[in-house]
């Protein structure tokens, strides 16, 4: 974990392995300090809190949730008597996607060697994610803390004169996706709608709210981007993203017509000049997504957790490639 001062008053910590949960997070530092997004677990969450602090006054006054996801969430209880934001749909959404029981749990199974082995045979990928995140997270002690201050499709905030432009873009990767413009420092942190030099993992949306979200970035023209996942970009990160995902959709839908099961399709599927990006076997959710569309399935139809994490480790397995979440 590392901080950088992006601008003025804007900061982010980083995350440099850039594996499944290695969430970044911001800080606004005025009018009594803005974090963005809260880390994964408590001990990241802390060492993120002493790397802001050298440079605030105090703990912050404000948190925002750029949306749903447990990796950006789950830290929020260290922010005691914080105003935490987010959008409307975030807390029903945080109930059902990051509900820390269901984590404690598959943690305390892949960690206990017996329970292992009885996983381990249903589900071989589900235990290679959770042995992967034992290395690096303990999710013991988390609990929910939801977001009460609640916005639709905009909401700005007024720190010391300095105009933050909250803006609801979802659902793209998530229902409640949203990112934060700072336009006088030319600095928009984009939470999950932007993964830089990793394969992006999306849940709930479509590709084109998706195209659209990134090029609304771009037309922002921030001189900075803090992705939520990955190192900081310019808009060629955005840019990337976009011909990433294009590139996914086009092969994807080359691949359904032929008539082949999505699963199939993402081990046919070459990486193309993304293979250098982290965890590219998680294309297998992009060819998902894709053919859920082609299929014209609802955005929101659930996925089956489990199973996503084993077709990635099947997708690994048959590109003779390294199992990484
Ligand atoms: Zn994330």
């Amino acid at each position: 974990m590392e901080m950088k001062q992006v601008s003025d008053n804007c900061f982010a910590v980083l995350i440099e392995k850039n594996r499944v949960c290695d969430a970044n997070s911001g800080l606004i530092n005025l009018a009594g300090g803005v974090v963005i997004d809260t880390q994964s677990d408590l001990a990241h969450a802390r060492q993120m809190i002493e790397m802001f602090s050298k440079v605030w006054p105090a703990m912050p006054k404000r948190v925002v949730n750029t949306h749903e996801d447990a990796d950006h969430v789950w830290g929020n209880q260290l922010f005691e008597g914080a105003e935490i934001i987010g959008h409307r749909s975030l807390p029903e959404r945080m109930k059902h996607v990051a509900n820390p029981e269901e984590m404690q749990k598959l943690m305390h199974d892949v960690a206990n060697e017996s329970t292992r082995q009885k996983l381990q045979a249903l589900h071989p990928g589900l235990v290679a994610a959770g042995q992967q995140l034992l290395e690096d997270y303990n999710f013991d002690g988390i609990k929910l803390v939801l977001p009460t201050t609640l916005f639709d499709a905009r909401y700005e905030l007024n720190l010391d004169g300095t105009e933050v432009h909250l803006i609801y873009v979802g659902p793209c990767h998530q229902v409640g996706d949203t990112i934060i413009h700072v336009p006088k420092e030319g600095v928009v942190f984009a939470g999950d709608v932007l993964f830089r030099l990793c394969t992006p993992m999306g849940w709930v949306g479509t590709y084109e709210k998706w195209f659209h979200c990134l090029d609304l970035i771009i037309q922002l023209n921030p001189k900075v981007i803090v992705p939520g996942h990955g190192p900081l970009c310019g808009i060629e990160g955005a840019t990337e993203m976009k011909a990433y995902l294009q590139y996914l959709r086009d092969e994807s839908k080359k691949c359904f017509n032929d008539g082949l099961p999505s699963l199939e399709a993402a081990k046919r599927i070459e990486f193309g000049p993304y293979g250098e990006w982290r965890a590219p076997a998680r294309l297998y959710m992009n060819v998902e997504r894709a053919y859920r569309e082609f299929r014209s399935e609802p955005p929101d139809a659930p996925w089956n957790t489990p199973a996503t994490f084993d077709a990635i480790y099947e997708v690994a397995k048959a590109k003779g490639i390294e199992v990484e979440y």
